[in-house]
């Protein structure tokens, strides 16, 4: 009944783990949710105020397509600031949240067949747009080397139907952050292979310990016109209601962008697009201080619980919110015995036996990972790790 390409997709791995942990506290149980890919926040004022004089002024027609030209020159201010190089408006298309940023340029760059190199455990709505564009993901397994894809790895998986490079740091879901020399062996691969570098920052603000996030373009000046910046606000400003991403790239890409955009949802809401023009010309910083300090204390809160973990290395949480597990250890003797064990088990467990919610490691093409993440109010996020140090220190 369906078209074909409904068999290239499913719904996302993290949106079924919400919706489990949804299913059990309807039915009236406690649980602790560690599923969200956001961060529990009150809305900066200066995002609140903007859109509210918006609203008081009557605004309600369409924008240009890719976004208020006003807004596009923020984002370029912002862009350049953030990567220490010029970014004009008319490199700026904006979109309905990172999601969008990354159809699109997986919808103008690919050709049926083409192959996008994706660093594994990733995030799940990667292949997805990769495979429902035409292309073919290929993975390279980033988990012998801290969740960082060893260049000699991403050099042999290209072929001579290669076309990008997908590359998400801070990672979700890992939470690595990837250092200098990797992203040089990126850039240097692009040029010689003549390859695009998607780069994906939406996690970019948060960055921990002695950790700092580079930005592609920073560290390689020369891969400028084969890279796609994606960004949104919906991590940096706890905004992912609110739905407004960007994608920053060559003007070619971003006209491109733009006429399927105009086939598509048209312009970002016209409110939100305000709101953040209004944030960005008003904001001091502060909020995204706030934000940062907030998550850097949830993150010591949630590592000192996880330290007490006997069978499960404590994770690096370099970048973003998360905390990555790897189960191996833990599901090895289950795995010599023959029985399938993914980290799927865990998860149904920890939700059973503990209330805890949390990501399997499957969604993100990893079966023996596990996300949790810590953006959740501090209170919840200690009580539901300990229940979880609980199941898993006891696991058979
Ligand atoms: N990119 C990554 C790596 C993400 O983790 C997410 C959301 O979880 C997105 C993009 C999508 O962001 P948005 O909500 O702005 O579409």
């Amino acid at each position: 009944m369906l078209a074909q390409r409904t068999n290239l997709f499913g719904s996302s791995g993290t949106a079924a783990a919400r919706a489990a942990a949804k299913a059990a506290a309807d039915a009236g149980r406690e649980i602790i949710d560690l599923t969200a890919g956001e961060i529990w926040s009150g809305l900066a004022s200066t995002i609140r105020d903007g859109a509210i004089d918006a609203i008081n002024k009557g605004i309600n027609r369409y924008t240009d397509t890719i976004g208020m030209m006003e807004l596009r020159e923020a984002v370029a201010r912002k862009v350049s600031l953030d990567t220490g190089q010029s970014w004009k408006a008319d490199e700026i298309a904006m979109t309905s949240g990172a999601k969008q940023a990354l159809f699109n340029a997986a919808m103008v760059l690919l050709n049926p067949g083409d192959e996008v190199i994706i660093p594994a455990p990733y995030w799940t709505t990667f292949p997805a747009q990769v495979l429902i564009s035409g292309g073919k993901p290929v993975f390279v397994d980033t988990r012998s080397n801290g969740y960082v894809p060893p260049i000699e790895n991403i050099r042999a998986a290209v072929t001579d139907r290669t076309r990008a490079i997908v590359v998400n740091t801070p990672n979700n879901p890992t939470g690595a952050v990837y250092d200098v020399p990797t992203l040089i062996g990126i850039a240097e691969l692009a040029i010689n292979r003549n390859l695009w570098i998607i780069s994906d920052e939406c996690y970019g603000e948060f960055v921990h310990g002695h950790h700092t996030h580079h930005h592609v373009v920073s560290v390689g000046p020369e891969v400028r016109s084969r890279t796609l910046v994606v960004n949104a606000f919906s991590k940096s400003l706890a905004l992912t209601g609110w739905r407004i991403g960007y994608l920053a790239g060559p003007k070619e890409v971003i006209n491109a962008a733009k006429a399927l955009q105009s086939h598509t949802t048209s312009n970002p809401n016209v409110i939100a697009q305000h709101a953040v023009l209004a944030h960005l010309q008003r904001g001091n910083g502060s909020y995204e201080s706030r934000l940062r300090s907030q998550l850097a204390s949830a993150r010591q809160v949630g590592l000192k619980v996880l330290s007490s973990l006997t069978r499960i290395p404590v994770p690096a949480a370099q970048g973003g919110f998360y905390f990555y597990l790897d189960l191996s250890d833990l599901l090895r003797p289950t795995l010599m015995s023959g029985a399938d064990a993914t980290a799927d088990e865990v998860i149904n467990s920890l939700l059973a036996e503990a209330g805890v919610a949390a990501v399997s490691g499957t969604a993100f093409g990893d079966p023996v990972g596990l996300r949790l993440s810590y953006g959740i109010p501090p209170e919840k996020l200690e009580a539901g790790l300990r229940r979880l140090v609980e199941v898993l220190n006891a696991w058979q």
